[in-house]
């Protein structure tokens, strides 16, 4: 139910024109009501003007899109590309303002979700990347205007850097002193970046107060990179570190003393044991083997969010994680890429069980689990009461298998709201090869698929749970920063490719 005042709002804010010639009788209070109306029809002239003569200390983006009293939609996962650029411009046109009745001190323009439909009128999002160009070039703009200098507004806000708007960002954070608006990174995702760069506009993001610091795909960082990182710029409050694949591999000087590679690993784990707030660590597709209880051992907080995926885990590793403090906080687990029911059994579904009571999302992804291992599986499923996520695609499970699985574990898990599974092992050709490459995965009877996907469907909805989704996205979930970036990943990805061919054909060249 819409409340009257929000339904009045909505018609006041539907005439832009006279919407702005009422501001100056408008309440301070009513604000707030006129800003969700707005965003809900998409009338930027109107976000701007509002933001211009914002008369609340703070302006607070996600507070103001969920849902209250008044409409109780949420208006959060609109990442309206309109809207989102009336906001900052009407941020800048409010300090050029200046004036002495104003007040606004902090705009948070942090907690939007970026999803895959945009459900706005307009339907074009503006993205993590594109939302930091646009603030990143407004703070440029400001920094040449005085006037705008002499109340700064603090903005709260979640930075994606890449190559493409590096520059920009590093200006915008640039020296502090007269700037108009004060960027302030509560996260930081880096792609497509030197390490030298990442260092450089890190250390001027206001590392201490980062929570969250993802580094991802391409920026090429070896344990010296991740050790200098942690260790000279600092972050006292994350919460959630990601680092790119690799990130633990020696770097090339010393990778002929293991003494020096063990030295490493031990400063970072000293780094990360400093981090008092550290809960979320994903280290995926780097080589951890023997070293999991140098890297976690020390940690002082338990973690709730850990990715091993493809780490090269052996036995020791999988011991340790068994037996940890982490072990019974675990509420989101990627441990793809090793044969964990094949080579450790007791001590993965050791694991599996202490974190059973805490544990949210699983994630086990080409792990070699087959028909014999279902059972087992089923056991250790069972006692995930609270498993709100699986996905396990890629493992070589037959149809009736899957059918198995669901049956008797996946109907039975209350809270679960989503699955991704495998193509059934009966729709590949027989003998193939596990784990397939995207060629050979991609080459499967899609008709038999559809009757064996309808089939789970249907032992879903017998049990009473239509609300379980199910699915088979063979290659990856949607992810809104790739997509944003796509473009600039491949060039960089093509760069790379070529300057591996030229270096190729310089040492084909020598040996001649
Ligand atoms: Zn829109």
């Amino acid at each position: 139910m819409w409340s009257l005042r929000f339904i009045s709002a909505e018609a006041l804010v539907s005439h832009p024109r006279v919407a702005q010639q009422s501001l100056d009788g408008v309440a301070c209070n009513i604000y707030p009501l006129l800003f969700k109306a707005s965003y809900l029809l998409e009338q930027a002239e109107v976000i701007r003007v509002l933001l211009e003569h914002w008369p609340l200390e703070d302006f607070r983006l996600g507070a103001l899109l969920r849902p209250n009293a008044d409409h109780p939609g949420d208006l959060r996962d609109r990442a309206c590309r309109a809207c989102l650029e009336a906001c900052v411009r009407g941020l800048a046109d409010h300090v050029r303002r200046g004036g002495a009745g104003r007040r606004l001190e902090v705009a948070d323009l942090t907690g939007i979700r970026d999803v895959q439909v945009q459900r706005c009128p307009c339907g074009k999002a503006l993205g993590r990347w594109g939302r930091t160009e646009l603030l990143a070039r407004t703070c440029c703009e400001l920094q040449g205007e005085p006037r705008a200098a002499r109340r700064p507004v603090e903005v709260l806000a979640d930075i994606f850097v890449t190559g493409g708007n590096f520059e920009a960002v590093l200006r915008a954070l640039g020296p502090p002193g007269s700037a108009p608006l004060r960027v302030r990174c509560l996260s930081f995702r880096a792609d497509s970046l030197r390490p030298g760069q990442l260092l450089h506009v890190l250390r001027l993001a206001g590392p201490s107060e980062l929570r969250r610091l993802e580094v991802v795909h391409n920026v090429r960082l070896h344990a010296g990179h991740v050790q200098e990182l942690l260790a000279q710029v600092g972050f006292p409050r994350l919460v959630a570190l990601t680092l790119p694949a690799k990130a633990f591999d020696a770097p090339p000087a010393s990778s002929a003393t293991s003494h020096g590679e063990a030295a490493l690993l031990t400063s970072i784990a000293r780094e990360l044991s400093r981090m008092t707030q550290l809960t979320e660590l994903s280290v995926a597709f780097s080589t951890l083997t023997g070293k999991i209880e140098k890297l976690l051992g020390p940690l002082r907080t338990p973690l709730r969010v850990l990715d091993l995926a493809n780490c090269s885990l052996n036995h020791a590793d999988m011991a340790f994680l068994a037996d940890c403090p982490h072990a019974a906080h675990l509420e989101v687990l990627d441990l793809s890429g090793h044969c964990l029911v094949d080579l450790f059994p007791s001590t993965f579904f050791r694991l599996l069980g202490r974190a059973a009571p805490s544990l949210r999302a699983l994630t086990l992804e080409e792990c070699g689990i087959e028909d014999r291992h279902v059972g087992g599986l089923i056991l250790a499923l069972s006692a995930c009461r609270r498993l709100r996520e699986l996905r396990f695609l890629g493992n070589p499970l037959s149809a009736r298998a899957l059918r198995r699985l669901f049956a008797s574990a996946l109907c039975e898990l209350p809270m679960l709201q989503c699955v991704e599974f495998p193509v059934p092992k009966d729709c590949y050709p027989e003998g193939s090869a596990y784990p397939q490459d995207e060629l050979a995965m991609s080459k499967f009877d899609q008709q038999k698929y559809d009757v064996i996907a309808e089939e789970l469907r249907a032992v879903l909805l017998r049990a009473g749970r239509a609300d379980v989704r199910v699915s088979t996205p063979l290659f990856g979930s949607f992810d809104p920063d790739i997509q944003e970036t796509s473009n600039e990943l491949g060039a960089f990805l093509l760069q790379a490719f070529r300057t591996a061919l030229e270096n190729f054909s310089k040492a084909l060249k020598q040996m001649e």
